[in-house]
């Protein structure tokens, strides 16, 4: 077993999952790297490594079970550990409820729900046995506040952030801990990649921030663990306004919502 702490990140091959992997590399773990574009992962771990890390890059469909178990399996065999879990892999989608079919609904929930809930599951096995690890799920702000055109990915955000509040509950007091990160607009490939998933091209509105400052927040909660990360602090105030006076919030998500171009 090394003695550097190994960290599984899905959707390591762009945005989010991309800044996270160079961050916790820089902090001395070992990343081991799951998503679908070989190529762009191969890219990503080759750079960590030349860099000074340590980097596995491992093919991995986050709807399979069986392939996330492999990506879970890959890290124990490469590094002897598991410390942490980042659940990002995620896809977007824009559009109206009744433009939405339920093959659209269920691929976002395959991806999106069913990605984390296989990593997370996965991960929380290894963790327990241990007595310590770290999961992160990478959910959205939409995942605290739903938006316009946006019931079927809000829906898989949530769903997220109800699997982690209540994994994070089931683990209190063994030393595991669960991070749940509430990103909003983030300056990465989700709008290309649907256009490449769905031939969706929405632009956006309101405020963005670089996936580099929301891995800058997860290192921090990485250093010191905490339950919520909203990298964009003010955002943190989105669901009591929800809860307190919801048709002012309902008015400024409409302000925020992403349009078809
Ligand atoms: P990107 O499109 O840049 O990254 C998405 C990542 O998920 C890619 O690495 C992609 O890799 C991977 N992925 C998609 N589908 C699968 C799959 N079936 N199996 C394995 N990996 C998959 O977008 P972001 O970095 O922005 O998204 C990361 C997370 O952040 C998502 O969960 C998203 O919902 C969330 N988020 C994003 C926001 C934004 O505005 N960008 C705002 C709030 C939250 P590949 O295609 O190679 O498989």
């Amino acid at each position: 077993m090394t003695d550097r702490r190994t960290a599984v990140i899905t959707g390591a091959s762009s945005g989010i999952g991309e800044a996270c992997a160079r961050a916790f590399a820089s902090e001395g773990l070992h990343v081991v790297l799951g998503a679908r574009r070989e190529a762009q992962l191969a890219q990503v771990a080759d750079e960590i490594v030349a860099a000074g890390g340590a980097a596995t890059a491992v093919p991995c469909d986050v709807t399979d079970a069986a392939q996330v178990d492999r990506l879970v399996t890959a890290a124990l065999e490469a590094t002897g550990r598991l410390d942490v879990m980042v659940c990002n892999a995620g896809l977007g989608y824009n559009g109206r409820l009744d433009e939405t079919d339920a093959d659209r609904m269920r691929r976002l929930m395959e991806v999106n729900f069913f990605g984390t809930f296989h990593a997370a599951r996965a991960a929380v096995a290894h963790f327990r046995q241990a007595g310590r690890g770290h999961l992160f799920i990478v959910s959205s702000i939409v995942g605290r506040k739903g938006v316009p055109r946006m019931a079927a990915y809000a829906a898989t955000k949530f769903a997220q952030v109800g699997l982690g509040e209540s994994v994070r509950a089931e683990l209190a007091g063994t030393g595991v801990h669960v991070t749940l990160v509430y990103p909003i607009s983030t300056e990465t490939e989700f709008r290309r990649a649907m256009v490449r998933e769905w031939g969706l091209d929405v632009s956006g509105a309101g405020p963005r921030q670089s996936p580099e400052h929301v891995a800058a927040t997860m290192v921090r909660a990485l250093r010191r663990p905490r339950a919520d990360v909203y990298p964009m602090r003010l955002s943190r105030l989105v669901p009591a306004a929800s809860a307190l006076l919801p048709g002012l919030a309902d008015w400024v998500a409409t302000r925020f919502s992403r349009t078809p171009k």
